[in-house]
């Protein structure tokens, strides 16, 4: 395993960087207090070819794997994770898609996502199917040459601005296997039946946009299956396990932003005569959080490496998700007591953190979950 960067993969980093400090820091207060997502800067990114990089070449993306996917969320995410998340996010499901969605659908949904011309998300939480996806009701039945949808789905990301959903549904109810009840199917959004509600209050990455959705007899062809009928759990794991690479690359970069932070505010803020980097106290909290990224990011990179090469071990990734989103939290805990009273208001960037951080525990399998993947691995 060699997890050197190569030139292409360097210049992607500082591509990322340059772009991320030249148009995030201006806008993450206005964004993050209004809870705004902004087309223009999602457009921007697109037209620079940040946006779908692991999308195929011939879909109009870079071709790349899902590891330089993760290198822009790390870089994003290190300069403001509120629109790191906006900006990426916008193809969650295209990874789902471009492993079972037929021609039509990849030939249909993929180029514009690149072109910035359409979002997209990707539906499974209910209200009452969280952790457990096989608790979820969203029923979808043939009638006529159409699925006919019906159920409502909680904290869809980007679903008032998705032009294409990606639902999660039971299309085989009575199957006796739980995990043989689901499908995948691909609904427009300006579909009659289907209606979005953004959720307002979140307590972080608040540029990006959360949505419930009611689905209400949504008609749609019956070629708007995507994968097998019945399979959607089994390719919904694997979908997880490409896209929580990305959490874990989202996660290196809050931490990265967090030390950025405390090595800054420390030598410049003195007390008791001197500057408090120069207390050992304040020196050991840097040397933990420096060690914990990198741990963090070994991990991942590892995991992505290996998903990269079409060996994803599932566990690996799991412990790359837990463990990257502890790191986050961690950090940016620190990086707040270390700027005292000024890191709780929101002129500092590390109350944004901290407040971001959390959700890198909870979505995409809470650490919860994470850990119990890990754990049947070694007991099975
Ligand atoms: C900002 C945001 C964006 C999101 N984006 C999307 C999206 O685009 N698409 C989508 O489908 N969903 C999305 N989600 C939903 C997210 O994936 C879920 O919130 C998450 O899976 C947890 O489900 P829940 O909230 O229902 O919690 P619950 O499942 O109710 O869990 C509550 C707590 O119980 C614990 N728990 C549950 N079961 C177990 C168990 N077996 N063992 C131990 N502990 C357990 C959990 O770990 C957690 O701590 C998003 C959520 C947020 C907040």
């Amino acid at each position: 395993m060699d997890f050197e960067l190569t030139k292409e993969q360097n210049d992607i980093v500082k591509a990322a960087r340059k772009f991320a400090l030249g148009e995030f820091p201006e806008r993450a207060m206005e964004f993050d207090r209004e809870e705004k997502f902004d087309l223009k800067i999602w457009k921007k990114a697109c037209d620079l070819g940040f946006v779908g990089v692991f999308i195929d070449e011939q879909y109009g993306g870079a071709g790349y794997g899902f590891f330089e996917h993760c290198l822009l969320n790390e870089e994003f995410w290190a300069v403001d994770p509120g629109i790191g998340a906006a900006i990426l996010s916008t193809t969650f499901g295209a990874e789902l898609l471009a492993m079972y969605g037929t021609d039509d659908q990849k030939n249909l949904v993929l180029p514009q996502l690149v072109e910035g011309e359409a979002i997209m998300g990707t539906a499974i939480t209910e209200p009452d199917a969280g952790c457990d996806v096989t608790g979820a009701v969203t029923i979808a039945v043939k009638e006529g040459g159409e699925w006919v949808i019906n159920g409502s789905k909680m904290f869809a990301t980007n679903g008032t601005v998705a032009k294409y959903m990606q639902i999660f549904c039971q299309t085989d109810p009575e199957n006796e296997s739980r995990h043989r009840r689901y499908s995948f199917i691909l609904v427009p959004t300006e579909t009659p039946g289907f209606k979005a509600t953004k959720i307002r209050g979140k307590m972080g990455i608040r540029a990006s946009d959360t949505a419930e959705i009611a689905l209400k007899d949504v008609r749609v062809p019956l070629e708007n299956l995507i994968g097998k009928e019945g399979e959607g759990f089994y390719e919904l794991m694997e979908f997880f396990n490409r896209t929580r690479l990305h959490i874990c690359a989202q996660a290196v970069g809050l931490a990265r932003a967090a030390l950025e932070d405390s090595v800054r505010h420390t030598k410049g803020r003195r007390q008791f005569g001197q500057a408090i980097a120069d207390f050992q106290v304040t020196q050991f909290k840097l040397a933990e959080m420096a060690t914990r990224i990198r741990a963090a990011r070994n991990l991942y990179y590892e995991a992505a490496w290996r998903s990269d090469r079409g060996k994803p071990d599932h566990a690996l990734v799991a412990m790359a998700k837990w463990f990257s989103a502890k790191v986050a939290v961690e950090c940016a805990d620190e990086a707040v007591q270390m700027h005292g009273g000024y890191g709780y208001i929101d002129e500092y960037r590390v109350q944004r953190l901290y407040r971001d951080a959390k959700i890198l525990e909870i979505y995409e399998g809470t650490k919860e979950i994470e850990k119990t993947i890990v754990a049947r691995s070694l007991l099975k």
